[in-house]
């Protein structure tokens, strides 16, 4: 309760998904809008300035080409032909060759621009220069000194300025509705956008939190965008995983608790029996005492083998050291060749020399174990075990002529508390433990293993290492 309060308090201080949507196109309005403005109204007067410039400077060469083209044929071009030209300007063209340069013959067809008549003057003021610009009143006027096929003539060009200011009047007021528009516009479209994603968002918080009250095996609900569709996706799966597990768990309590039951039970009947029936009887009694014994013996191996399985589930790369293989090949087969005349088995071993791993040696010991002892439980005349190396992996072996597994049971047998049909009957001394520990010890050394068998024929459990650098 006291978390929740706290994570309420914070996720105050977050922003919604729905403003930030809205903050981001407020921004991108903002940055388009001032653009617009900026090279709308700001500099407007400057572009139509500057282009209306570099216009006239090309219409000034083009006419003088003409121009100039028909003085070299000695033929009177009037100017108002060369005109044409610039029509979509709407300018006025005096032009003059520097011959000429004092007589301005064609003023009188100009006179009532002002600029056109004083051509002279500004004919003078340009000097050394090529080209001059000049914005008189309402009139840009555009000097030059044009050369053109090898001839040279001055040119001067009128052209009314456009009511810039006005034109930016009516742009102001068109981009402050706009900017109106499209602000209420990105709210409207963020609200719609922050609620068709965060709908989903939401509908999924909601089944984690059933997930988390502990009800598994939730199907997350699916929508319509691909991310929050892997996230169901994933959700579902952790889900189901998450059952599974839970499921395991009590299968495994339930199988703990069966298992302890049994023997409790034989030794608690033993017991009254002894108390009650075989006191005096040492025969029955001893038999009695025996049953007792074995039903502790395998309580004890089931203790045993929960607290190496949990073991093994923990992290084992601390423990990891270079050790001999064979040192522990060769000290566990001893162990069993006690048990292997008892039950007069066959039991041979070949094991190489120096053939060294990097480990947990307690669990690589655990391994080796199970794996014989196994053999031990299922055969029926006779164990091989070996231990060879074979491209830079060592390769260990158990193989016994037993009654073998089926391939359909070949899967399930690494699982935890799995015990083949044939392997229930109570004089296998078994918990169905033992191969779900080998499969989590080497699954953590990243180990791989094996198992090849046939019905009525045996079985040969293997596993593989990669052998330490150091020594062969
Ligand atoms: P258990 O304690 O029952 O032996 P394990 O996990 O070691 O449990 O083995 C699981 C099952 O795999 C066994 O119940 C048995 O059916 C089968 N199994 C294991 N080793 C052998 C073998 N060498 N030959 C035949 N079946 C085997």
């Amino acid at each position: 309760m006291d978390t929740n309060l706290k994570k309420t308090s914070r996720n105050k201080h977050r922003v919604s998904l729905g403003t930030v949507i809205w903050a981001t196109f407020l921004a991108f309005n903002v940055i388009i809008i001032g653009t617009v403005l900026i090279f709308q109204v700001v500099l407007l007067d400057k572009f139509y300035k500057s282009s209306t410039k570099n216009d006239l400077a090309e219409t000034a060469a083009t006419i003088a080409n003409v121009y100039t083209t028909n003085q070299q044929n000695r033929e009177y071009i009037p100017y108002l032909d060369a005109l044409h030209l610039s029509d979509d300007l709407a300018c006025e063209v005096y032009i003059s060759t520097i011959e000429y340069e004092k007589k301005y013959d064609n003023l009188t067809a100009t006179n009532t621009n002002p600029y056109i008549f004083n051509a002279p003057t500004y004919f003078d003021s340009l000097g050394n220069q090529n080209s001059m610009v000049y914005y008189e009143d309402n009139y840009i006027i555009f000097v030059s000194k044009e050369f053109s096929n090898n001839l040279s003539c001055y040119i001067i060009i009128t052209t009314p300025i456009e009511n810039v200011g006005y034109t930016v009047n009516i742009l102001k007021r068109q981009i402050i509705w706009i900017a109106i528009a499209s602000i209420l516009l990105s709210f409207i479209l963020a609200r719609f956008l922050s609620l068709r994603i965060s709908e989903p968002i939401k509908n999924l918080s909601n089944s984690v939190i059933d997930l988390s009250k502990g009800k598994f095996n939730i199907e997350f609900p699916k929508s319509n965008y691909y991310e929050t569709n892997q996230l169901s996706e994933s959700l579902t799966y952790a889900s189901h995983e998450l059952g599974k597990a839970e499921q395991l768990q009590r299968d495994v309590l339930a199988n703990v608790t069966h298992d302890f039951k049994t023997p409790l039970t034989l030794i608690k009947s033993y017991a009254e029996m002894i108390r009650d029936i075989s006191g005096d009887d040492k025969e029955k009694r001893d038999a009695h005492l025996q049953t007792i014994i074995e039903e502790t013996d395998r309580m004890n191996k089931l203790i045993n083998d929960v607290l190496a399985l949990s073991k093994a589930q923990a992290d084992v790369e601390s423990k990891n050291i270079e050790f001999s293989l064979s040192g522990l090949c060769n000290d566990s087969v001893v162990r069993f060749d006690e048990l292997a005349s008892t039950k007069k088995i066959h039991f041979t071993y070949s094991i190489q020399d120096h053939v060294h791993i990097i480990g947990n040696k307690e669990q690589i010991a655990e391994v080796l174990y199970n794996y014989i002892s196994n053999a031990f439980n299922y055969t029926r005349t006779s164990i091989h075990v070996t231990l060879e190396v074979l491209d830079k992996v060592a390769i260990f072996k158990v193989t016994d002529d037993g009654m073998g597994i089926s391939q359909e049971e070949i899967p399930n047998i690494f699982k935890r508390y799995y015990r083949s049909s044939d392997s229930h009957i109570r004089s296998v001394n078994g918990t169905g433990l033992g191969l779900s520990i080998v499969k989590a010890i080497l699954d953590r050394h990243s180990f791989t293993y094996d198992v090849s068998s046939e019905v009525g024929v045996g079985s040969t459990f293997m596993f593989t290492a990669p052998i330490a650098n150091s020594k062969k």
